[in-house]
């Protein structure tokens, strides 16, 4: 990791504004440990692992039975039971770097755009390092996470047969960076305190914006892109900005709705450059929120993540005597109940309208999946603190919700 990079990650911390110090916590939350991350910095030094360019990238060096098993788990990487949290285990924290390292191998991407693999792990394990790790939700794993989920979507055939080579790889790219150097708290929080982000970035989308140069200073960086025209080059970047912008969830009503009319006037048309972009875009925010629509197992442990940020927020914000944010007091708002409005209320009406534009298997599955997590989650919500919590008196109204969430995110 660089200086600049360290640097990046301490301004935006959340509490940069507030002048809290929090006592250092040698062990991480996702059960990382200082060897973990010095194992994750010599990715960048280390030799490439011998041998003709379709191995899997997960160095061999990494010194450690579970390689193995990641090996194992990556021929298994377009099965939307894909298990994030148990690949990063067995690659000790890295699945970001390792997970776009394969997707890009496995898509012959390195071959056709003539890719450095050596600039192309830099990049990536910088942007894996600009993640934080102490974010319970925003953090490298969720940006893994997407990235396997954007593979699952371009890899069906409706899409693998129109989307051009630069497509996927920038959506891939877009999912891997998509939240990096994410600060954990939302713009609200920042607004509030006076943040410095909020201060450099007027207007809309300022942590998407943030993401966007923090990702530019990282192309720069590795140069992995630095043997492409600068026409070529500056195309990819300007479509990966669009695409990381697109990630705004207060955009959602916007781009669900420029979905939603070309697929009534039947105009969607794939041969279509810009539209195939829309595409990318919507493939892009259901990959974001897709964690509801998951198997249970790993479903609800992103259930659990998203709240503990929020919640995270709540205390800071009590700590400082501010108005406590919507969703965010970890004393009155419960788990299940923020659940059953996200996948309601936002959710639900994405994936939708992703299964009338994509009617297979797996788009079924995805709903069938949301429906039934849903209605687990009602049952915990009956037995949260004897049925009996702050939530209810919350205003119920899809509308309330939706703009809730709008606002929380
Ligand atoms: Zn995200």
């Amino acid at each position: 990791m660089t200086d600049a990079g360290q640097c990046v990650r301490r301004a935006s911390h959340p509490t940069a504004a507030l002048g809290i110090i929090f006592p250092l916590d040698e062990r991480v939350h996702d059960g990382q440990t200082p060897s973990h991350r010095r194992l994750t910095k010599r990715i960048c030094v280390a030799e490439p692992a011998p041998g003709p360019t379709h191995v899997l990238p997960i160095p061999a060096w990494l010194d450690c039975d579970h390689v193995g098993l990641a090996l194992c788990m990556l021929k298994n990487v377009s099965s939307w039971n894909f298990d994030m949290f148990l690949f990063n285990r067995l690659t000790h924290g890295n699945a970001l770097a390792c997970l776009v390292s394969h997707l890009f191998h496995l898509h012959g991407l390195l071959k056709y755009f003539r890719l450095d693999p050596m600039k192309l792990r830099k990049f990536l394990v910088l942007v894996q390092e600009d993640y934080h790790r102490r974010n319970p939700y925003h953090n490298a794993v969720h940006a893994a996470d997407v990235t396997q989920a954007i593979h699952c979507y371009i890899s069906e055939a409706k899409l693998a047969r129109t989307m051009r080579p630069q497509e996927v790889m920038l959506g891939l790219l877009a999912a891997a960076v998509h939240d990096i150097d994410h600060p954990g708290v939302n713009l609200t929080f920042l607004r509030n305190t006076g943040h410095y982000l909020a201060r450099v970035q007027r207007g809309s989308s300022v942590l998407e914006n943030h993401h966007w140069r923090s990702t530019l200073a990282r192309l720069r960086e590795s140069e992995v892109f630095e043997h492409l025209v600068i026409a070529e080059r500056h195309e990819l970047e300007a479509c990966l900005q669009s695409l990381i912008l697109a990630t705004d969830i207060s955009r959602q009503s916007e781009f669900l709705s420029r979905f939603q009319l070309l697929m009534e006037h039947g105009a969607l048309d794939m041969t279509d450059a810009a539209q195939r972009h829309l595409i990318l875009q919507i493939s892009l925010k259901c990959a974001d929120i897709s964690n509801p629509c998951r198997p249970w197992h790993v479903s609800h442990r992103w259930g659990e993540r998203v709240c503990e940020e929020f919640f995270r927020q709540g205390d800071l914000e009590r700590r400082s005597r501010m108005p406590i944010s919507s969703l965010c007091d970890r004393y009155t708002d419960t788990i299940p109940t923020i659940q059953i409005g996200f996948m309601t209320h936002v959710a639900m009406p994405l994936f939708e309208a992703w299964a009338q534009f994509m009617d297979t298997h797996l788009s079924r599955s995805l709903l069938c999946n949301l429906v039934r997590n849903r209605h687990r989650w009602q049952q915990l919500q009956h037995g949260w603190n004897g049925g009996s919590n702050g939530c209810q008196q919350q205003d119920n109204t899809p509308r309330s919700w939706h703009n809730t969430f709008l606002v929380r995110w």
